[in-house]
């Protein structure tokens, strides 16, 4: 059932609105006389000259790193965009020269307006090929396509992995593990 509520009739004073005019102006005074003769309490930070300094947990956005021959470490395997639950990384792969290498990716994107940052691209790689410990944070940007982060991009941020390659028998690693067990990283 509706609730019937009086409504206040506004008087000449309350529909000028000078005394809430007032009230504001007074507030917005105080506050400017604080910040200039005594306790800077000042919240708003003058980004971007200003940054406020991450937590030392933070990670940052995606990179491949690279062999020490300064080659992509990603044999495209798709084992990152198949974990991924945003569905946003798209990798072409092709054939290596490298008889001993057998696909890398001509293109490797990753769409970071769908990214969750969940970090699963990175547990799936065998390959030590996909971090996020970039410690870059992923700007703002004017455009949906300038969020889309290519191979160029990731490889700007690479770091060298030393890591063992995933799947890659080597006698020496076998002999020291059990049967099923995987190659260490
Ligand atoms: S962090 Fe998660 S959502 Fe982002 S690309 Fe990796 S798996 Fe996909
Ligand atoms: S899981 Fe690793 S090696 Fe496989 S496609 Fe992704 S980044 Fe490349």
């Amino acid at each position: 059932m509706a609730k019937l509520t009086n409504r206040i009739q506004p008087d000449m004073i309350m529909q000028s609105y000078l005394v809430e005019a007032f009230k504001g102006v007074a507030l917005v005074t105080r506050q400017f006389a604080r910040n200039l003769f005594g306790r800077k309490d000042i919240v708003t930070v003058q980004y971007p000259e200003d940054r406020r300094p991450y937590t030392p947990r933070f990670r940052g956005k995606h990179l491949l790193t690279k062999r020490a021959d300064d080659q992509v470490r990603c044999v495209a395997c798709m084992l990152c965009s198949t974990a991924c639950p945003a569905n946003c990384i798209t990798i072409v792969a092709a054939e290596h020269q490298d008889k001993d290498i057998e696909k890398y990716p001509t293109t490797f994107e990753i769409d970071l307006l769908k990214c969750i940052y969940c970090g699963f691209c990175e547990e799936a790689c065998p390959c030590d090929a996909i971090r996020m410990d970039s410690g870059v944070h992923t700007l703002p940007t004017l455009t949906r396509r300038d969020q889309k982060s290519g191979k160029i991009d990731l490889l700007g941020l690479a770091k060298l992995s030393t890591s063992a390659q995933g799947g890659e028998f080597r006698a020496h690693d076998h002999a020291g593990t059990q049967h099923g067990q995987s190659t260490p990283h």
